[in-house]
């Protein structure tokens, strides 16, 4: 979600793998969100990477990224598929999706959510077995939802699995103000990360650079039901982001500054 200067550095850093199944997401064309992009792509394709990789972005990046690579002389190894954003699902990959929404920045801006598809229920072990199905194979495919057929009985899954869980979502805001929008984009996210540039003391320029301060993204993700707040995008103007995460943890208590490397995890829903 976004690809800021560091971006391939820290992909490198944290061994994060340049081959691997891959989606990248532009939320606006400011420089701070997309100066490392040709910087990753070039690693990518010294690294051998052959899959292909998806961006989704606003439709003028994809101008701007096939001229730099011409004039550069940027050859890749793997295709690239450009997805104009758009309102609603951008991405559907085998367990997941990815919806946008409108954000309101001072240029065109989007929000992304990334969303994991519900999941099967909890298996029944207890009643597999009192069903007489043989533990292997046959547990594997009704944990797929296929039903099985055991000594001419069929079985359904439903027999054996609990209700579908719910999938977990993450929001990323990328640069906006706070928006009744959002708020009901990112319901219930379980994560979400939403940019918190400015303290409350200069709530005057976040409302003028079309920002948020960090109370703003934490009463957000509270009327948004979120579980949870990693704020990101911080001004240069403050040494260190502790007075901005008071500031929201005092609206949202379940709140984090983002920093490198940091990891969430992020547990599921029952
Ligand atoms: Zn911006
Ligand atoms: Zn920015």
């Amino acid at each position: 979600m976004d690809c800021g200067e560091g971006a391939q550095g820290r992909f490198v850093k944290f061994g994060l793998g340049l081959n691997r199944e891959m989606l990248i997401l532009i939320t606006h064309l400011h420089g701070d969100h997309v100066n490392g992009l040709v910087g990753l792509l070039q690693t990518m394709g010294m690294s051998q990477r052959i899959r292909t990789l998806t961006i989704v972005a606003p439709q003028e990046l994809l101008g701007w990224l096939e001229m730099t690579m011409k004039v550069l002389h940027i050859g890749l190894t793997f295709d690239v598929a450009f997805v104009p954003v758009r309102s609603g699902v951008v991405h559907r990959g085998k367990d997941f999706r990815v919806r946008a929404a409108r954000a309101s920045h001072s240029i065109e801006a989007w929000s992304f959510r990334f969303e994991e598809l519900p999941r099967p229920g909890v298996f029944d072990r207890a009643k597999a077995d009192s069903l007489g199905i043989p533990e292997g194979k046959k547990w594997s495919s009704l944990q797929r939802g296929r039903t099985v057929v055991v000594g001419g009985v069929s079985f359904h899954p439903s027999q054996v699995l609990g209700p579908a869980r719910p999938g977990r979502s993450i929001g990323y805001s990328g640069d906006t103000r706070p928006t009744r929008r959002l708020a009901r984009f990112f319901s219930g996210a379980e994560l979400l990360i939403f940019e918190s540039t400015f303290a409350s003391k200069d709530a005057d320029k976040a409302v003028e650079r079309k920002h948020s301060t960090a109370s703003e993204a934490a009463q957000l993700a509270k009327d948004a039901g979120a579980k949870r707040l990693v704020l990101t995008h911080f001004s240069a103007r403050y040494r260190r982001a502790d007075a901005l995460l008071r500031e929201a943890q005092k609206i949202f208590p379940e709140t984090l500054a983002a920093s490198d490397g940091l990891v969430v995890e992020i547990l599921p829903s029952q």
